[in-house]
């Protein structure tokens, strides 16, 4: 990095006294900023859109970027940067970088890194705005997608163009939890001189650092197991220093997909509880998996912990032992009602649940259950829907922390009398 570069002119603003080798679960609680003067245990919600200088030569520094200091809360923020300061301790990474949403981190992601005549290759699993965010408006300005197969590495090589710059990954998918490897893409992608994102969302850093494996970018959509209760949303880059001064925050200064002081500490706040609340969900999503599994009403259970998932072990590496907290399954269908290929089925076992929420968000403390092919999948045609898996008779369950016993009693109810 150059000596006049904005980040090596930092420093003003200081960094929590911890340990150097504090582990991950310490992190999670005391990353952040140091306390105000007044001492607050609690972080504090810096609701204020700018920041008042001494005086008026200060201020010209300031904004010239050569002293670090708050200035505008479009793009600094002291709430906002002890959220990422947190988030980027959890994933490994030097920085991160905040955004509104998940999506508007991956919007930031490709207006930062990408022009006009550049090229992606994407995995055709991903969650579907992702899709149409690649394909459909970037895909306006002139930068063209390839979509390729999750897990056949042979796919995201052959797609590799001279133009090729990124190639972005999502591991588990949604809904059916399919796992890509994340070390081999990024081989892939740096031998060819291009570089990895990987969507966090579905494991967490509490699952799966991906920065360890070698993705450049991770991607959050803070929305999901971050705020973990389903409060706000929000979403954040993580990456190296360089790339968040000097090629994200200055496309964040003048777009402003910022996130707001009061997510941000939402989200910080529900960091603390991500590890427990990854363990526990996990603990009960395994259960419920192999308790659907041996279910005579069901056809097929999608779990990473399952010894049937077709990417079982490589999970299993890659997760830390753990399958996490999405189990998918497909309800055998209605004997009597074959043309609907399971959706009559799938809409009992759904309607005969009294403690599950019936929403298509996941993350929550709140189990959440879905029907895939009517709601986040809704818009493909019957025959899209078909080649990516998602069938009628597929429900997607995210488990939370009530009792799993209840979970399961709430869905033996429909299952069992199909
Ligand atoms: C929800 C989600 C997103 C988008 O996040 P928002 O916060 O809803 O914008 C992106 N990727 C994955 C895997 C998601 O589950």
């Amino acid at each position: 990095m150059g000596a006049d570069s904005p980040s090596t002119k930092k420093g003003g603003i200081p960094r929590v006294e911890l340990p150097a080798d504090a582990r991950l679960d310490t992190l999670a609680v005391r990353e952040g900023l140091p306390a105000t003067p007044w001492g607050e245990n609690s972080e504090a919600l810096f609701l204020t859109s700018s920041f008042v200088h001494p005086d008026a030569a200060t201020a010209a520094r300031r904004f010239a970027n050569e002293e670090e200091a708050f200035v505008y809360s479009r793009f600094s923020n002291p709430t906002v940067m002890m959220m990422e300061r947190r988030l980027a301790a959890l994933e490994g990474t030097e920085a991160c970088i905040a955004t509104s949403s998940g999506m508007s981190a991956i919007m930031l992601l490709v207006m930062g890194l990408l022009k006009s005549g550049d090229h992606v290759v994407c995995s055709r699993s991903v969650f579907g705005s992702t899709i149409k965010l690649l394909q459909g408006e970037f895909g306006k300005f002139g930068v063209q997608t390839t979509f390729v197969s999750q897990t056949d590495l042979t796919e995201w090589k052959d797609a590799l163009r001279p133009n090729t710059r990124l190639l972005f990954a999502e591991t588990p998918t949604n809904p059916l939890t399919e796992v890509c490897d994340v070390a081999a893409l990024a081989e892939i992608a740096h031998g060819h001189g291009a570089l990895l994102a990987v969507d966090n969302c579905f494991a967490s850093p509490a699952l799966q650092q991906p920065a360890k494996m070698g993705a450049d970018f991770i991607i959050h959509s803070g929305t999901k197991y971050l705020d973990g209760q389903g409060r706000v949303i929000a979403g954040a880059i993580c990456a190296s220093t360089r790339f968040v001064d000097e090629v994200f925050t200055p496309v964040m200064r003048s777009v402003g997909m910022s996130l707001s002081p009061f997510n941000a500490w939402v989200v910080l706040k529900g960091m603390e509880t991500l590890s427990v609340r990854m363990k526990a969900q996990t603990a009960s999503a395994a259960t419920l998996a192999a308790w659907l599994e041996a279910h005579p009403a069901i056809e097929r259970v999608f779990y990473p912990g399952l010894k049937s998932h077709p990417q079982h072990e490589l999970a299993m590496r890659q997760q830390g032992g753990q399958g996490g907290a999405v189990v998918s399954f497909i309800v055998r269908s209605d004997a009597e009602r074959p043309d609907d290929r399971g959706r009559s089925a799938a809409f009992h076992v759904i309607d005969q649940t009294t403690i599950c929420s019936i929403t298509a968000n996941l993350g929550d403390t709140k189990t959440t259950i879905t029907h895939p092919a009517s709601t986040s999948h809704g818009r493909l045609t019957e025959a899209q829907r078909q080649a990516a898996g998602i069938t009628q008779g597929l429900i997607r369950v995210a488990v939370g922390l009530e009792d799993i016993e209840d979970i399961r009693a709430d869905l033996a109810r429909g299952l069992n009398s199909l």
